[in-house]
């Protein structure tokens, strides 16, 4: 989100001059990992370059334990080994595919929009349970903020505008009476975060604070007539149409109506629904007189995911005029290079641009048109790879300001703002969904573990904005009441569905993707799932089944990038082999009530250097990104403020050491777990996930200095 109001930057001034036409696959050590492997040539994305020296030395491993295999011999071993034989996995043309449109069932009919069905599908958030660990714990930080944000200040701005007298106090930050955004996290992330809560917790107190804020919207909506819901005036769309000074009107009704469409979906609430409609005929009465090229100058200012929103409510009702009208939100002067596969992202706002992708893939599931695909696919691989930090976040001051693969310059207080992870998290779940392939897995378990977890405060549940990447710096998180940032919506959605994405399915196999404790009912199947781990102290997991009766499947088990070596048993026998890093291994049998999966998983210290500057490392340990922790910060230094003060930053001595070997400088710390210390240097430093860093200054990036001597 553009956190100024300055919305009235055009895109096409920052665009560079020269886009760059990349021919990309040589430079990936993905390639080369591939044709090591003798397996067929598949790009595997993300920081891959950044990883080379890590990935090399995996790579030995690899290459010692099952040099003359391929990963499909793998996994036809894998699966001889388990006593059974591979199932084709086949597309399916059955509804539902995913939560967002998995709501057209009325009457007991399924009637699917979807053009090109996902191959493989999240379950609904009802059948799966978090257990305990650090997802619970921010799940329950989140849900304990939720409820202390009471209905009737949520809906005072909502009030006022619509002409009806409130007496309540009414709220700070970005839903101040006087703020141009007000309304987008009362009327629009609260709600999604309350559904979103109810289907993943069975939250039935904030269903209803839900509930209630939508009937008071609802009045609102008849007060205002012709279908317009905001908490601001509609003039402010007067000023967007002629292109004066505003900050961002239809950023700020996607989130409502987005809010009011995750009502209808996980709570049934049909009044929503009704709402979300008008406000769609409003905004189509709104857009249809522009032309082609005003329409497209009003696309200068942000608009987040009015595409997105509009053609879920089309995949809801059946109504193609809402498709219709979310088309009417293609930016061109965006699309049009991704689809020729240019980057050309350099000086763009990012958190403006993700959700024109989320946009994309939904056109390419809802109308097949296969030009809409190309684009979300080479967004993705293009910010994945090429411009996304150790953790999976991306944007530095909120935008691309580099050619790809530039990022040594761009470390400072305000790297990766949180809605760029939230969202391109969103995005991974589309291309998994298209194709099962590990990458995107193994993209959305970094960004959890290292952008997600960790910027939620444990404490209160109160939000970051920025995760700084510079070294010396801190986090700061907003205040309870004065904050309401587009992250501190984001983020109550994001810590409210932790459990969309830990397992996927198709008819006949499952997917583990993410190493969280947790229960599956996968109700169609008489099945039970439980996952027991306490990863990533442990390094693995355990799943257990109970089956209604012997049931044939293949369990998928996501082996990540990181792993360095592995094993799996089922039923205490180990099996001979194993699946290489960043596939998935299946497990293909009968499973009955008892069986038990034990999946090993070694992590090991790897470096992730940035892309043009290897003695700039961030160390790693599997999955976490380490981050030296220092000193104490204040109450007052970790509340309120978006950024920490630049140039108040503690002085991070550099690191001497071997830089062609990569963790020369770091080792475990024996007595305590997921601890590390720094090796031979003259200012010692104790190193711990980022993820647990709260409230201390830390150091992610280190400077390298080759050691001569
Ligand atoms: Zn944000």
């Amino acid at each position: 989100m553009w956190k100024r109001a300055s919305c009235s930057r055009d895109s096409r001034e920052v665009y560079p001059a020269l886009p760059l036409l990349k021919s990309d696959l040589p430079r990936t050590l993905g390639l080369e990992h591939e044709i090591c492997l003798g397996t067929e040539v598949k790009r595997s994305v993300y920081n891959i370059h950044r990883q080379a020296p890590s990935i090399y030395i995996m790579e030995e491993t690899i290459m010692t334990r099952f040099g003359e295999f391929s990963r499909r011999h793998f996994m036809t071993t894998v699966a001889a080994a388990a006593g059974s034989t591979l199932i084709p996995r086949t597309l399916l043309a059955t509804p539902p595919q995913d939560p967002v449109v998995n709501t057209t069932q009325k009457d007991g009919k399924f009637v699917s929009r979807e053009r090109v069905p996902w191959k493989v599908r999240p379950f609904p958030m009802k059948q799966v349970r978090l257990g305990d660990g650090p997802c619970k714990v921010a799940m329950e930080a989140d849900r304990q903020y939720l409820h202390s944000l009471p209905p009737d200040r949520l809906l005072h701005t909502f009030r006022i505008n619509a002409g009806f007298p409130s007496s309540a106090e009414p709220l700070g930050g970005w839903e101040k009476p006087d703020c141009e955004l007000r309304g987008h996290y009362a009327g629009g992330h609260y709600l999604s975060a309350c559904a979103l809560m109810y289907a993943s917790a069975g939250d039935e107190d904030l269903k209803k604070n839900g509930n209630t804020v939508v009937a008071e919207l609802g009045k609102c909506q008849s007060a205002l007539k012709s279908g317009y819901l905001s908490a601001f005036p509609i003039d402010f769309f007067d000023r967007l149409r002629e292109r004066q000074r505003v900050w961002a009107p239809f950023y700020t009704i996607h989130k409502i109506m987005a809010g009011l469409l995750d009502m209808y979906i996980y709570c049934g609430n049909e009044q929503a629904l009704d709402m979300v409609q008008k406000m769609a005929g409003w905004t189509a009465g709104y857009t249809g007189p522009l032309s082609y090229e005003h329409m497209q100058r009003v696309l200068s200012t942000e608009y987040g995911g009015m595409g997105e929103v509009l053609s879920n409510l089309y995949a809801v009702t059946g109504r193609e005029y809402y498709l219709e009208v979310a088309q009417r939100f293609d930016k061109k002067q965006f699309f049009d290079p991704l689809a020729s596969h240019r980057d050309e992202l350099k000086g763009l706002h990012v958190n403006t641009h993700i959700p024109q992708v989320i946009a994309a893939a939904r056109y390419y599931e809802l109308t097949g048109d296969r030009r809409y695909r190309d684009i979300a696919e080479y967004f993705w691989d293009e910010v994945v790879s090429e411009r996304s930090y150790c953790t999976g976040g991306t944007s530095n001051g909120e935008s691309w300001n580099t050619d790809p693969g530039k990022l040594s310059t761009e470390l400072s207080t305000n790297t990766t703002e949180c809605c760029c992870a939230y969202n391109m998290m969103k995005l991974s779940r589309h291309l998994f969904g298209w194709s099962p392939d590990a990458r995107f897995m193994d993209y959305y378990e970094r960004t959890l573990f290292n952008h997600r977890l960790g910027t939620i405060n444990p404490e209160d549940g109160t939000m970051m904005y920025y995760l700084p990447l510079a070294t010396g710096y801190w986090k700061t998180f907003g205040k309870p009441f004065d904050a309401f940032w587009c992250c501190t919506g984001t983020g109550s959605e994001e810590y409210a569905k932790l459990t969309d994405t830990i397992y996927f399915h198709d008819d006949d196999s499952l997917y583990v993707n993410l190493f969280i404790d947790s229960q599956l009912e996968w109700t169609e199947k008489g099945l039970q799932v439980k996952q027991e781990t306490r990863f990533p102290e442990e390094q693995g997991t355990t799943l257990s089944v109970v089956a209604k009766s012997p049931t044939k499947l293949s369990i998928n088990l996501r082996i990540p990038y990181w792993v360095q070596g592995g094993s799996v048993k089922i039923n205490g026998a180990p099996l001979s082999a194993f699946a290489s890093p960043s596939s998935y291994l299946t497990l293909t049998r009968i499973w009955k009530t008892g069986d038990k999966v034990e999946l090993s998983l070694p992590m090991g210290l790897h470096i992730d250097s940035m892309p043009d500057d290897e003695t700039i490392q961030a160390a790693m340990y599997g999955p976490l990104v380490l981050a030296g922790r220092f000193d104490a910060v204040t109450k007052e230094m970790t509340y309120g403020d978006y950024e920490p003060k630049p140039g108040d930053q503690k002085k991070v001595q550099d690191i001497v050491a071997d830089a062609s070997r990569p963790t020369a400088w770091i080792e475990p710390d024996p007595k305590q777990p997921l601890t590390f210390n720094t090796v031979g240097q003259s200012q010692a430093a104790t190193l711990v996930p980022l993820n647990r860093v709260i409230h201390e200054r830390y150091a992610v990036y280190w400077k390298v200095n080759n050691k001569t001597t």
